[in-house]
């Protein structure tokens, strides 16, 4: 048993770097494609490094190249098999080359002052969920965000609630989870962020 105080992490006053979590598909609404292009207009305005999968399809590709386009900093971080010409974007900042999936992550954790996951697949939520564990374990104190583009995680949300009311997730651990459709309003609650305090480390809810 420990306790874990808690810390603002973000400050607004220095440059930040965020992971982006997203579809290596568009989907079939060019709304997730275009708030994916409008976060990446967003964070290279702020001033904002994205770390990402490194890919040029989908969702992925559309953030990074409308970062690109304004000369915001994109680094990817993708896994040796994932590297394929179709795939693999070319023309962002840096690219690093992971061993597999799991190292990517770990990667990822290290360079990021927090998380948002877009509109995807089992990557996405994957990554997102991976986020929010370390951060319910203390591992991690940072923010973790998801841009609620269409309604698109509203089944995801109530899943939650669902764990809460069953007795499988702490509300305060739910609520760790920062949730909006606009891209300022999501930024200005991960700088307000302040992580829970953590009291058990293995039984997160209670016997
Ligand atoms: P998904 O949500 O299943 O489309 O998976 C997307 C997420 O998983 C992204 O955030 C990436 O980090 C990772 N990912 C999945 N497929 C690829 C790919 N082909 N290239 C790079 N990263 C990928």
């Amino acid at each position: 048993m420990f306790t874990f105080v808690a810390v603002k992490i973000f400050d607004q006053s220095s440059m930040k770097t965020i992971a982006v979590f997203c579809g290596a598909s568009a989907g079939f609404n060019n709304t997730y494609r275009d708030k994916a292009a409008e976060l990446g207009t967003y964070f290279a305005n702020k001033n904002i490094a994205m770390v990402f999968g490194g890919g040029k399809i989908g969702m992925m590709g559309a953030i990074a190249d409308a970062m690109l386009e304004k000369k915001g900093k994109v680094i990817g971080v993708i896994p040796h098999l994932l590297r394929h010409e179709e795939v693999e974007h070319n023309g962002i900042t840096e690219m690093l080359v992971s061993e597999n999936m799991s190292d990517r992550k770990v990667i990822i954790s290290k360079m990021v002052d927090g998380y948002i996951a877009l509109a995807g697949g089992f990557g996405t939520l994957d990554e997102i969920f991976e986020a929010l564990t370390l951060g319910q374990l203390g591992i991690e104190s940072k923010p973790v965000g998801i841009l609620n583009t269409n309604g698109f995680f509203d089944p995801l949300l109530q899943q939650l609630d669902k764990m809460v009311t069953e007795g499988f997730l702490k509300s305060e651990n739910r609520n760790m989870l920062l949730v909006s459709e606009s891209i300022p309003e999501l930024i200005d609650a991960m700088y307000a962020y302040k992580a829970p305090k953590v009291t058990k480390v293995v039984n997160t809810v209670g016997s």
